[in-house]
């Protein structure tokens, strides 16, 4: 691996919208009647991040490193995930130079939520907030998540050697 040499990675993730679980998305607690399932605290668009830098760095992916039937994962949060995932990263002789990502989600509107989940995502990661983008898109009523069945999320990041 030579200085400069720069590598990309691909995440996706979705989890279904159940009662009686708060939702959190992007290290953020977010108000709403449902939240979603999961063994860790369930926030998709941490998990997807997690797993374009753990795949952009040839380091596997986070149900090999958080597996889900282990108990001390029991509802970890998505900000302490990505700041494992983060230092792992890093922790390898890689710099995280941005993070693309998108969450999809019927409901609840998701932008008023956008600053702050920027803002958690970045802080996980140790990373000025330029270098996290986010986009919001809803599925238009079109399958499981455009029903509020689900929330999905998709993410790249892109890493140097440092
Ligand atoms: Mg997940």
């Amino acid at each position: 691996m030579s200085r400069g040499e720069g590598r990309v990675g691909l995440g996706a993730d979705l989890h279904r919208l159940v009662e009686g679980r708060s939702l959190r998305l992007g290290t953020v607690e977010i108000p709403h009647a449902k939240g979603l399932l999961g063994h860790s605290d369930g926030d998709v668009l941490c998990h997807a991040i997690a797993d374009a830098l753990l795949g952009a760095a040839g380091l596997g992916e986070i149900g090999e490193i958080f597996p889900d039937d282990d108990p001390a994962f029991s509802g970890l949060a998505g900000a302490e995930l990505l700041r494992r995932v983060g230092a792992r990263v890093t922790g390898a002789g890689w710099r995280i130079v941005n993070v693309d990502a998108i969450v999809r989600a019927a409901a609840p509107r998701l932008s008023p939520h956008r600053e702050a989940m920027l803002r958690g995502i970045a802080e996980a990661l140790a990373l000025e907030a330029g270098r996290v983008s986010l986009k919001i898109k809803s599925n238009e009523g079109c399958d499981a998540v455009g029903r509020g069945e689900a929330i999905d999320a998709l993410a790249v990041a892109r890493l140097e050697r440092g």
